[in-house]
């Protein structure tokens, strides 16, 4: 297995070019700086589970198509998985925006492709071990007008790739809730890493 995490929000062909997705002002300070946004913190929890993925012998990488397409993307994770013949596990990571009260965490996979449910399921089941984590849901993206179907526009490159190829989306937290915002700095992005770590050891 080898596992490759993707900053989706970070050099989106198509977008402006300082595209950086959702943000908080998670300091107070009246203004989201580059610091408080998605594609800056996501890293941080990233580069957390593919340690604890590498000491448990699993290979990792972070997605090399950055200013790429989603569907480059996963023509590259395609392309892998026949050049390595071995199973490819792409975690897309976000981290999500909401009202303020949201207190869940969300794992979402594509709602063709029921084979990548279960690395979703144990990576929700994992969220719960995070004490800011009340709640934890796990969802087939579905098409428009469902509320899922903007996540589903991030899998849907991924819905004709073969069974050997895992695409999992991933929304640890929320930016906007209070409660979640712990997980931004000191052991947070660890403790979320590790959670998402031990549910792709789980899936060996
Ligand atoms: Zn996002």
């Amino acid at each position: 297995m080898i596992a490759v995490f993707d900053i989706q929000h970070f050099g989106q062909k198509g977008k402006h070019i300082d595209s950086r997705g959702a943000g908080a002002d998670l300091d107070g300070d009246g203004k989201i700086e580059t610091w408080e946004r998605e594609a800056e913190l996501t890293p941080f929890y990233a580069s957390s589970a593919s340690l604890f993925l590498a000491a448990a012998g699993i290979p990792c990488a972070f997605m090399p198509m950055q200013f790429s397409s989603y569907e480059e993307r996963a023509e590259e994770m395609v392309r892998l998985q026949k050049r390595a013949n071995e199973r490819v596990v792409v975690i897309l990571c976000h981290l999500n925006a909401g009202g303020g009260a949201d207190d869940y965490a969300l794992t979402l996979f594509h709602d063709q492709r029921r084979g990548d449910e279960p690395l979703a399921r144990a990576i929700a089941d994992e969220m719960l071990s995070l004490v800011e984590i009340n709640r934890s849901v796990c969802l087939a993206a579905e098409a428009a007008p469902h509320w899922t179907s903007r996540a589903r526009y991030c899998l849907e490159a991924y819905a004709k790739a073969p069974k050997e190829v895992t695409a999992v989306l991933v929304e640890p937290w929320f930016l906007t809730t209070k409660d979640h915002q712990s997980l931004a700095g000191g052991d947070g992005p660890v403790r979320v890493g590790h959670a998402i770590a031990r549910a792709i050891i789980s899936e060996l």
